[in-house]
């Protein structure tokens, strides 16, 4: 099997499941208990939270444990929003993941108002958009990283400067899922950011929040008042020391494991590139995300092309995993001008450290026979 779906999920590290058996079958104790195994528990969880800390670049009193990014993603716009007294107005992007898209269009129907920013035609956030949109009124601005269909990857640094020059009372949400451990670990200035472990090789159901300190916040989960009273709920031990030895490979190997995507990702979009009416969506492949590379293949359905892979032991998306059961137009692709034949024969290829350059040769052969194939019985 050829996997190439890294954008939905990534295989879990050894070390990832070690982590996490050892805390099912050893360490199973409530780091929240009184007990001395209890607590050595408490001191991992709270190692392992200096470790992430410190590879966000920020402090461990900051950094809130959550099931994954859609809870993080919810937690920042609506635990930021809930503790106001007056509605500000709110700024978002059209190719924000669904987590983010669609908390803000249910804030809409609450009756705030929404700016749904415009990108560029690789996919990248305008800033020029951005800077019109912010006033005195605005009181959140959401912004991923990196896009998880095109890999194209926004400029936060800019974005933030704009924030806090023109509307400075503006909190700054970033929902880094698919560029946290792809790009350099260097503190993304924001302040609140969204992680999950599944796409870095670590386990499901984990993933983390920061939120900047002195960040007015209320909301979370009500009850035994875990992570600091802002999120109860007993610690997932397994998970946050899975995703804990996820990260420890990834800082380690950082440099080897990006180059060795972006150099894949070149390639197969090189060959990709040889098969006629074909284009790349998004930036081009030496720039953007490391991982992330999407295609037109005009004249082919994008669902027909991945069986017809799939059938040779490819496995690729069409889209993000979770529309991929919904029917009708890709947001983040007609956000960018992407309509009619060149949206439908869109497939999505993200890769992980472990693919080979034979994968790609492999995928690329496939490719073009597959193509080749079913263009025969496209529609003239
Ligand atoms: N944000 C982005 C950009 C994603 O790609 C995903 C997952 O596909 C999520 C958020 C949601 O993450 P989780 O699966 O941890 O809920």
């Amino acid at each position: 099997m050829i996997y190439l779906d890294n954008s939905a999920t990534t295989r879990p590290l050894e070390e990832a499941v070690a982590a996490a058996r050892h805390c099912f079958e050893e360490e199973y104790f409530n780091p929240s208990s009184a007990y001395g195994p209890a607590v050595r528990v408490e001191r991992h969880i709270n190692d392992a939270r200096a470790r992430l800390a410190q590879a966000l670049g920020v402090a461990p009193a900051e950094v809130i444990y959550t099931s994954g990014a859609t809870e993080s993603n919810n937690l920042a716009i609506i635990a930021t929003q809930f503790v106001r007294h007056t509605r500000g107005t709110l700024i978002t992007t059209k190719i924000e993941h669904p987590s983010v898209f669609e908390v803000f269009r249910f804030l809409e129907d609450q009756g705030y108002t929404v700016h749904y920013l415009d990108v560029d035609e690789a996919g990248a956030v305008r800033m020029d958009a951005l800077e019109a949109a912010l006033n005195q009124s605005t009181s959140l601005v959401s912004i991923m990283q990196v896009n998880n269909e095109t890999g194209a990857v926004n400029d936060i640094a800019q974005a933030y400067a704009l924030i806090k020059s023109r509307a400075p009372q503006a909190l700054f949400h970033v929902d880094g899922v698919q560029a946290f451990c792809k790009m350099p670990f260097t503190k993304v200035p924001c302040d609140l950011y969204s992680i999950s472990a599944h796409k870095f090789h670590g386990p499901k159901g984990v993933g983390a929040l920061y939120v900047r300190q002195n960040t007015p916040f209320l909301g979370g989960f009500i009850g035994g008042g875990q992570e600091r009273g802002v999120r109860s709920g007993t610690t997932n031990t397994p998970g946050i020391m899975g995703m804990d030895a996820a990260l420890t490979a990834y800082r380690k190997n950082q440099q080897e494991w990006v180059s060795a995507m972006r150099v894949n990702k070149v390639r197969l979009a090189e060959y990709i590139r040889q098969i006629p009416d074909t284009t790349i969506n998004g930036p081009r492949p030496e720039n953007g995300a490391p991982h992330i590379l999407n295609a037109s293949f005009l004249g082919v359905r994008g669902e027909v092309l991945l069986h017809a892979l799939e059938e040779r032991g490819i496995l690729v998306s069409t889209g993000s995993a979770c529309s991929a059961h919904k029917k009708g137009k890709n947001r983040v692709l007609s956000a960018m001008g992407i309509q009619g034949p060149r949206q439908e024969g869109a497939l999505r290829f993200s890769l992980c450290p472990f693919n080979t350059m034979e994968e790609m040769d492999q995928t690329a052969q496939a490719l073009f026979e597959t193509v080749t194939f079913l263009r025969r019985y496209r529609r003239r």
